[in-house]
């Protein structure tokens, strides 16, 4: 059985005593045990602060960036093991706004997933493809050429620190959802690409997210769909009641 997971990106979102209300808040809502594992990815000066105050709940703090190195001379950059150092073992790497803004490529992201699976850490891994893509019947060999590049380098064995999450740049932040279908149809295809390029195994238990406009109104009809394995929700996750909610469409 695969993991179901739902994760928030909070983005450039909330100062310190915004994330402490919001977390409080999700505590309150949360009153059912969730079936599926829920984490939040607050920005790098609130995750100690997160941590802290979610170490008695079910809810995981990850972070949205780290950089590849060990240490060294990159002002304004974090690393693995500071992350590990105060409790947060896992990352958010690729996400279409650290490529789009950042000049993140495949080979950047190649060299972060190498250095956060090193330093055995787990990792979300985004990827999707653009509008024109789609438009042009390029989304599949855009993925495929996605994970080829900066995720196919890994072992068999590193699989299980790995969660996959397809999110369509399109449909990031725009409410323009990617329909079930096409989900289904995107993440199919991503199990299949796996299977051959490794095996049915790793295939069957990565779990793979969607991400791009999941809100209370379309989170079940997304997570009924057979291969998507849960979300990584952006602006529905700031709100918690919103959140909670589609924590609980599982
Ligand atoms: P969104 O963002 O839910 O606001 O579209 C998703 C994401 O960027 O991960």
């Amino acid at each position: 059985m695969r993991k179901k997971i739902v994760a928030g990106n909070w983005k450039m979102n909330n100062d310190l005593a915004e994330t402490q209300e919001l977390l409080s808040h999700l505590k309150m809502q949360l009153v059912k045990e969730p079936e599926a594992e829920v984490m939040v990815a607050p920005a790098f000066t609130n995750l100690y602060s997160a941590f802290q105050g979610l170490k008695d709940t079910p809810v995981q703090v990850v972070a949205q960036n780290m950089h590849q190195a060990e240490n060294g001379a990159y002002t304004g950059e974090v690393s693995a093991k500071m992350l590990k150092s105060i409790g947060v073992d896992t990352v958010i790497l690729g996400h279409s706004e650290r490529r789009a803004h950042f000049g993140e490529t495949n080979e950047i992201l190649a060299e972060k997933v190498n250095s956060a699976l090193k330093s055995e850490m787990k990792i979300i891994f985004c990827f999707g493809e653009e509008l024109a893509d789609r438009k042009s019947d390029k989304h599949f060999d855009l993925v495929a050429k996605q994970l080829e590049e900066s995720l196919y380098q890994i072992s068999e064995a590193d699989w299980k620190n790995v969660i996959l999450a397809y999110e369509p740049v399109w449909a990031i932040g725009t409410g323009e959802t990617a329909s079930p279908e096409q989900a289904q149809e995107m993440h199919a295809f991503i199990r299949r690409n796996i299977s051959e390029k490794f095996n049915d195994e790793i295939a069957q238990n990565v779990s793979i997210l969607y991400g791009g406009s999941v809100k209370p109104a379309n989170a079940k009809e997304i997570f009924a769909k057979e291969d998507v394995d849960g979300g990584l929700i952006g602006g529905a996750s700031l709100k918690a009641v919103d959140f909670v909610e589609i924590i609980n469409a599982f």
